[in-house]
C-alpha cells in the first residue's frame, strides 16, 4: 500500500472519534456522520491550529448541516443533464466524468454530497457506457475527469481510463478536478506524474480556499505537476468565516502564483443541502474582485462566477468599471476609481470606409430603413458580466 493509501486510512471517520476528537456530541456526531460520511486525512487533520478555524470547518462536522435538511442536493441540476450514468453534459463541446465517489477528505461544503462517499454512489459499470457516449459524441473536444476525486483511483485504473480517452480522436484536452494536492499532496508521487506525462495534454484544476493549506507537501505537490508539463488552475469556493476577506484571499492568490498554480474560478458557494451555513453575499465577491484587479498581478485575479442554480451553468461576475456607454465613447473608471473616456470609432470614419467599398443595391434597401434599437443601451447597472 502506497503511504498516501495509508493516511486515507488513518482518517478520522468514526462516531467515537468524532465525540473524541472534536467533543461532539454522540447523537449529533451520529447524525452527521449519517447525513454526509466524514473523513479527515492525518495530513489535513494537522493543518487545524485551533477549534473551529478555516481548516477546521472545511472538513470537521457542525450541527448547522442538519438545520437545511430539506434543502436541494442537486442544485446544479447535474443528474438531470446526465445523458449516461457518469457523465453531466451541460456546454456545447466539454463534459464531465465522474469516475469515483472517493475523495481524500470530505468537505463539508460539497456540492454533490449526493454521488461522494460510499462507494456506490458512482457506480464504475456505468463507465463503458460513458465512454461510448464520448466515443460517440464527436462535437465533445474537453474531458473533465471528476468524481469524487480521480487521484482516489489508483495509478493502473486511472491510467487505464486515460489510455482509452486517448484513443477518442476528437478528444483533444483531458482535465482532472483533483483537490488532492491541497488535501493529501502525499498522493502527486513520482511515479504518477511520469504516467500522466504520456497522455497530455493534461490540465489539473485543483481547489484552494485558503492560504494555511499552502505547505512545503502542497507546494511540491503542484510544482511536480508543473514540472510534468500539466498547466495548474485553481479553484476557490467562497465560503463566510473561511475565506470572505479580501487579505486573506488576496494572499491565497499570490501564494498559489508562487507554486506555478493559476488561480482560475473563484465560486459562489452553491445552495446545497447542508451547506448553506456557508454562503455570504454576491457583493462579498465583488468586493474580493475589486481587491484584487490592478492592486496585485492579473495572473492572481481568477474569473468570480455563480454556477446557476437549475443547470445554467457558470455566470461571470464583475464589479461595474463602466459608468456610461454609447456609440461615441464609454466611460471607465479603473481600479483607484479614477475616470477615464476611450473614444469609439466615428460614425464619419465608418462611413469613409464604406466608400471604398464597390457599391451593392442593398444599400439602397437600407436606406429606408428605422435605426436599429442600440443593443448596448440594455446593459445593466450595477454589474455587467464580462471576460476577465
Ligand atoms: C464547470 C463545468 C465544466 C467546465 O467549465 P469550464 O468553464 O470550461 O471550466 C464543464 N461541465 C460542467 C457540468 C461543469 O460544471
Ligand atoms: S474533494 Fe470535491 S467532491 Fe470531494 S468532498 Fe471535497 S468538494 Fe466534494
Amino acid at each position: 500500500m502506497e503511504l498516501w493509501q495509508q493516511m486515507v486510512r488513518d482518517s478520522v471517520h468514526t462516531v467515537d472519534q468524532l465525540v473524541e476528537k472534536f467533543d461532539i456530541d454522540r447523537n449529533v456526531a451520529e447524525s452527521l456522520n449519517e447525513f454526509f460520511q466524514v473523513r479527515i486525512n492525518p495530513y489535513y487533520l494537522s493543518l487545524i491550529r485551533y477549534p473551529g478555524d478555516p481548516i477546521w470547518q472545511q472538513c470537521v462536522p457542525d450541527i448547522k448541516e442538519l438545520h437545511d435538511y430539506d434543502a436541494n442536493d442537486d442544485p446544479l441540476m447535474e443528474d438531470a443533464m446526465s445523458p449516461v450514468p457518469n457523465i453531466t453534459h451541460r456546454y456545447p463541446d466539454r463534459a464531465l466524468f465522474l469516475t469515483t465517489s472517493q475523495c481524500g477528505l470530505y468537505c463539508r461544503f460539497c456540492t454533490r454530497k449526493r454521488k461522494v462517499g460510499d462507494s456506490e454512489k458512482i457506480s464504475m459499470k456505468g463507465l463503458e457506457a460513458a465512454f461510448n457516449y464520448l466515443e460517440q459524441h464527436t462535437e465533445i473536444r474537453d474531458v473533465i475527469m471528476s468524481g469524487g476525486d480521480p487521484l482516489m483511483l489508483t495509478d493502473v485504473m486511472l491510467e487505464k481510463i486515460l489510455q482509452r480517452l486517448r484513443q477518442i480522436p476528437h478528444i483533444e484536452i483531458i482535465r482532472l478536478g483533483t483537490k488532492m494536492p491541497c488535501v493529501l499532496p502525499q498522493r502527486i508521487t513520482p511515479k504518477l506524474v511520469e504516467m500522466l506525462k504520456k497522455y497530455h495534454p493534461i490540465y489539473i484544476n485543483t481547489h484552494f480556499n485558503h492560504p494555511w493549506e499552502v505547505t512545503p507537501e502542497s507546494s511540491k505537490a503542484c510544482q511536480m505537476l508543473a514540472d510534468a508539463g500539466c498547466p495548474v488552475g485553481n479553484q476557490m469556493v467562497l465560503m463566510k468565516g473561511i475565506n470572505d476577506d479580501p487579505m486573506v484571499v488576496r494572499e491565497l492568490m499570490q501564494k498559489l502564483l508562487k507554486m506555478r498554480v493559476r488561480p482560475y474560478y473563484i465560486y459562489m458557494a452553491d445552495q446545497t443541502k447542508g451547506a448553506n451555513h456557508f454562503r455570504t453575499t454576491v457583493e462579498k465577491g465583488l468586493e474580493i474582485i475589486e481587491n484584487l484587479r490592478g492592486w496585485t498581478s492579473g495572473l492572481a485575479v481568477p474569473h468570480f462566477v455563480i454556477d446557476a442554480p437549475g443547470g445554467g451553468g457558470k455566470i461571470p461576475l464583475l464589479p461595474n468599471y463602466v459608468l456610461h456607454h454609447d456609440e461615441n465613447k464609454i466611460i471607465l473608471r479603473n481600479f483607484e476609481k479614477k475616470v477615464f473616456a476611450y473614444e469609439q470609432v466615428k460614425e464619419t470614419e465608418k462611413l469613409k470606409r464604406k466608400t471604398h467599398k464597390p457599391k451593392s443595391p442593398s444599400r439602397k434597401v437600407k436606406k429606408d430603413k428605422k435605426p436599429v434599437a442600440n443593443i448596448r443601451e440594455v446593459v445593466l447597472p450595477g454589474i455587467i458580466t464580462s471576460e476577465n
